[in-house]
């Protein structure tokens, strides 16, 4: 799955800097935005702390859409910057909902981006309505931050602290007053997040590419259930209680990051490349080139390719001034736009039996226009080859895989998603051979998508178990 495909998307990025000395701290996120696009195209936004006040730019699109014509600009000075890029999971996709969360409380003005999503966001929303609270979108974002406001006295660390066991769900969140930057990933820490340095600046970002992309080195991961504050003494380092094993989300592994990220210490590149060697060790098929659907699966498909002594061979081109295809939401549009999206190579395929590597299988309809293209070009053979195992469940932890009946491996075996897609034949990454994949990262997976386990019971009507039947 990849970003022409139409499968499955990201929920987010978020981006913090800190500065004693660069006050162009607007600019330093909007390239660390620009970094992480990949994790979200809806929206995009940047709230700077100036003086007493928050000053922010939101707007619906693509970072340089939402920031061109002066937005940028318009943007002061200032010491500390949060910024947000943003594919709606829970909320719709209207400006409304764009983020960071800018608003007045105990701690005077504040600013909250989060990546994630809460599975009882529900219950805290109509607890805190029962209180008083207003909310003005329908994000789960703003439910934290009301929470974290009402129960800080004035003293935003003591806010998060106790909000944070209240919170069910997946969290990276970067949270701004007048003089604090705060970084905070959940207890199991199922969204990636990173502390990174450049001169005498803090940054905080989704994915270690963003620090690579303002120029700062990384410094660490920011460790599950751990609440870093930056302020002028520097960084501070506080534990939730109760501490979990970890619970990573694998699927950023498998396609969310960016292959030049390196996430709890495990190179996203060398475990994509990995899976596709340990792919072509237990599911080998006779052929005569390896492919990769562009752009994610390039990287696996070149493991593959290496393992099995075949040739890499692009089979498809890619349409690359076109956006990637989820960022619209609905999937009526996304399919409609497929196909300008991407091409077969005739003369790469044609006559040839061509092994297609992808990274996952969502709905499997890109896939089935994929190998329809392939042989329309004059493909003998498509053997799909993929490097997770079949998707059975959906994810109530930030990525938009709602319901079971969007899974074409919810309710069938390889060969019936064979036969589905029109394919020689299919195989899977076994579970395992994922996991071994990624043996370097220094934490535990969320293996729910494949195994059904989730770090949380899956709230009621959050996925819908009786299309199974
Ligand atoms: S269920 Fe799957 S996609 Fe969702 S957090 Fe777990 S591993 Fe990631």
């Amino acid at each position: 799955m990849d970003d022409i495909q139409t499968e499955i998307t990201e929920d987010c990025g978020v981006f913090g800097v800190y500065s004693k000395e660069n006050r162009d701290v607007a600019h330093t996120v909007y390239y660390g935005l620009y970094a992480l696009q990949h994790r979200g195209q809806e929206s995009a936004g940047i709230a700077v702390a100036y003086a007493d006040k928050i000053i922010y730019h939101k707007g619906m699109g693509l970072v340089a859409d939402v920031f061109a014509q002066g937005g940028l600009d318009r943007l002061p000075e200032g010491d500390i910057a949060i910024g947000h890029v943003r594919y709606s999971t829970t909320g719709a996709s209207q400006l409304l909902n764009a983020q960071p969360v800018v608003f007045t409380g105990k701690c005077g003005r504040m600013a909250l981006a989060h990546n994630g999503n809460l599975v009882n966001a529900g219950q805290l929303r109509s607890y805190m309505i029962e209180r008083n609270a207003v909310f003005q979108t329908s994000i789960d974002s703003e439910v934290m931050a009301a929470v974290i406001n009402s129960l800080s006295d004035g003293d935003i660390l003591k806010g998060v602290m106790r909000a944070c066991p209240l919170f069910k769900g997946s969290y990276a969140l970067v949270i701004m007053t007048a003089d604090k930057l705060i970084a905070v990933r959940d207890p199991f820490g199922i969204r990636p997040l990173c502390l990174g340095t450049v001169d005498d600046d803090y940054i905080v970002a989704s994915e270690s590419c963003a620090l690579d992309a303002v120029g700062a080195a990384f410094v660490r991961d920011i460790a599950p259930g751990e609440i870093v504050v930056i302020d002028c003494d520097g960084v501070h380092s506080h534990m939730m209680g109760n501490i979990p094993p970890s619970r990573m989300c694998i699927f950023e592994f498998v396609y969310f990051a960016r292959s030049d990220s390196v996430m709890d210490g495990c190179s996203v590149y060398e475990a994509r490349k990995e899976a596709g060697r340990l792919l072509a060790r237990y599911c080998p098929a006779e052929a005569d080139i390896v492919s990769g659907v562009p752009d994610s699966a390039n990287v696996a498909a070149r493991g593959y390719a290496e393992e099995s002594g075949l040739p890499f061979v692009e089979a498809l081109a890619k349409n690359r001034y076109v956006g990637r295809t989820f960022i619209q939401p609905e999937q009526g549009q996304r399919e409609d736009s497929l196909t300008i999206k991407m091409n077969a190579l005739r003369s790469n395929v044609e006559g040839k039996r061509v092994i297609i590597i992808d990274d996952s299988i969502v709905r499997g309809t890109t896939m089935r226009k994929i190998i329809k293209m392939l042989k329309k070009a004059g493909a003998s053979e498509v053997h799909v080859r993929v490097c997770s195992p079949v998707i059975k469940h959906p994810c109530h932890l930030g990525i938009d895989i709602q319901t079971y009946s969007q899974l074409i491996g919810a309710y069938r075996d390889e060969d019936q998603i064979c036969s589905c897609l029109g394919a020689d034949s299919v195989r899977y990454l076994p579970l395992d051979k994922l996991l071994q994949s990624c043996s370097r990262a220094k934490v535990g997976f969320c293996l729910g998508c494949f195994n059904g386990e989730y770090p949380y019971p899956m709230e009621e009507g959050s996925a819908d178990k009786s299309k199974l039947e």
